[in-house]
């Protein structure tokens, strides 16, 4: 299996990749870009925004628990 974002290979043993995406990073990108093709009104700008404070608060506590 390959992480559609950057082609990277993805093992299938690997529990925290989220997939079908080697890395939350990947995952991240992926929603970004969708949110810019399914929702590129103005209003709605703000939310992408909160979405990726979310997904960077997650990143920071996975970062966490790994140390
Ligand atoms: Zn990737």
């Amino acid at each position: 299996m390959r992480c559609p974002i950057c082609g990277k290979e993805v093992a299938s043993d690997n529990q925290n990749a989220p997939k079908p995406f080697c890395s939350n990073r990947c995952q991240m990108i992926d929603m970004k870009r969708w949110l810019n093709e399914e929702y590129s009104i103005e209003t709605l700008r703000l939310d992408v925004d909160e979405i990726e404070k979310a997904i960077l608060d997650t990143e920071l506590g996975e970062r966490q628990i790994e140390e």
